[in-house]
């Protein structure tokens, strides 16, 4: 490992709370350290639950104000901060390779992704806010009207920072509630101050976003603060199945609605009349973009039998040649994993593999602080890769004998996010991904795909409700029913 090319370094970053940026109350930080290097890249603010208390405070103060913004208001703070997005692409880069060891291609498509979410958001604001019903109750007009809940709480992850921070705050806040975001000690800055910054600048009402930072290991005081205080109103979260699940199990206790977007397992189905090209070129760049380090990546492959020997060939050698090494160098596709205990899970999982019969036909050897893109067959169903979502670039490879078989095998997991079925017959796509438990599902498209506006989420394990703007009134406002009478 040498330095971290891009240079990108944000001394200092604070809490931002109620429009100003602060030190935690307890006055502690913490050194944030290029995945990379290990260069310390910033001293973050360790935050608690005071700190996530006042947050609260502020975004409640700030609420009513926000939510009677008129839509024009609300619309140019999402323009303008589209606007300052771009302009600063360059410097979101290199930042987000130091700080994530996100390459640039993966980096550009999270620029790109939140650039959407922001214009899309701007025209939220003239979306109507609810609708008129007929009345068996002579004289009467009736209404379903949509108000925004007040603060919402939003947990986000290191491995899509941007955008994944982007999506849990942009559709709350387009529809008039205020948020405190509380970004993963892994991401303090390109996960959460950097939206901080973004939309002040664009001229967002103070109090209205607040963003608290923490050490590594203390999210929970913070999560526990949040759940607690009663102000909160809604809690959306995107990480894993064992932290979404500790979250529901005390969200039950305060009654606090929580949208949960987990952990993955997801299928890429490969039939037998396939583009084969173009089928490893989708597993390629959907099992390893971002080193696997996406909710979405592709994590079993099948291939029908009559394409499985030539496609395990042609898949391996690709893997075996993706350039590995420095985010910030253009040329690299596989850039270092996130921490030392996220190459350690993936490291020990590959082995526990390799130990009950599989056979590495690509990667399969760590080379801190990178682990290579990997390919194994003959994985045995005990095997925890087989069926625990493992966050890296390692890919399990079956032969199925029919894409139904393949249907009937991605089934079994307990986690359902998003499949991708390659097939030259459409119709018959189609009915494959009917059959798939699977909250999305692309036919002939690999599956890191995300758009703004869809309805993104999973069944099963995977959690509970969607982002999306067009959805995301259903996860972020209460319905209000309102009738009035003739005299
Ligand atoms: P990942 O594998 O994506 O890191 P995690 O579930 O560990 O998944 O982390 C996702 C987010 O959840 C991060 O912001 C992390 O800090 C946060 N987190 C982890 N544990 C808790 C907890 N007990 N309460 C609230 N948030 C938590």
């Amino acid at each position: 490992a040498g330095p971290a090319e891009s240079g990108w370094r944000k001394p200092r970053v604070g809490h931002f709370i109620g429009g100003d940026w602060t030190d935690s109350a307890s006055g502690r930080s913490y050194p944030k350290r290029s995945p990379w290097s290990g260069e310390t890249l910033s001293e973050v603010a360790a935050g608690d639950a005071e700190d996530a208390d006042r947050a609260v405070a502020a975004a409640h103060a700030a609420f009513d104000g926000w939510a009677a913004a008129l839509p024009h208001e609300r619309q140019l703070v999402f323009l303008r901060a589209a606007d300052v997005l771009e302009r600063r692409e360059e410097e979101m880069l290199g930042a987000l390779a130091a700080e994530t060891g996100c390459g640039r291609v993966f980096g550009g498509v999270q620029l790109a992704f939140a650039v959407r979410l922001l214009r899309q958001a701007a025209q939220l604001a003239y979306r109507p806010a609810g609708e008129l019903l007929p009345s068996d109750v002579a004289g009467t007009t009736a209404m379903a009207v949509r108000r925004p809940v007040g603060v919402v709480a939003a947990i986000a992850p290191w491995n899509a920072s941007l955008t994944l921070a982007g999506r849990a705050i942009i559709g709350p806040l387009a529809l008039g509630n205020t948020v405190v975001l509380k970004p993963s000690e892994d991401s303090p800055y390109t996960g959460g101050a950097l939206w901080a910054e973004v939309l002040h600048e664009a001229g967002l009402p103070a109090g209205a976003l607040n963003v608290v930072t923490h050490a590594p290991g203390e999210a929970g005081g913070i999560g526990d603060a949040m759940l607690a205080n009663p102000l909160v109103k809604r809690i959306n979260f995107t990480g894993s199945t064992a932290t979404g699940r500790r979250l529901a199990e005390q969200a039950g206790r305060h009654l606090k609605r929580l949208v949960l977007q987990l952990s993955g397992q997801n299928p890429l189905i490969v039939a037998a009349d396939a583009d084969l090209d173009y089928a490893v070129d989708a597993a390629v760049y959907g099992a390893f973009i971002h080193q696997g380090q996406v909710c979405m990546c592709a994590r079993r492959v099948y291939v029908e039998r009559p394409l499985a020997e030539e496609f395990a060939g042609r898949f391996a050698a690709r893997a075996a040649a993706l350039p590995t090494g420095d985010p910030s160098d253009p040329a690299t596709v596989v850039g270092p994993v996130i921490n030392e205990w996220a190459l350690a899970l993936i490291d020990r999982r590959v082995r526990e593999a390799v130990g009950l019969g599989a056979r590495v036909l690509a990667g399969g050897v760590p080379s801190p602080p990178c682990y290579p893109a990997t390919v194994l067959a003959d994985v045995p169903d005990e095997a925890e890769i087989a069926h625990g979502e493992t966050f890296g670039p390692v890919v399990v490879l079956e032969t199925v004998d029919s894409a139904e078989e393949a249907v009937a095998r991605a089934n079994t997991s307990d986690l359902g996010l998003v499949a991708s079925v390659i097939t030259g017959d459409r119709p018959r796509g189609l009915r494959l991904a009917a059959a798939l438990e699977v909250g999305i599902v692309h036919v002939n498209d690999q599956p890191v795909n995300d758009e703004p506006h869809m309805p993104f989420g999973g069944v099963k394990d995977t959690g509970w409700g969607r982002f999306g703007l067009g959805f995301a009134a259903e996860e972020f406002c209460e319905l209000q029913w309102i009738t009035v009478r003739d005299q």
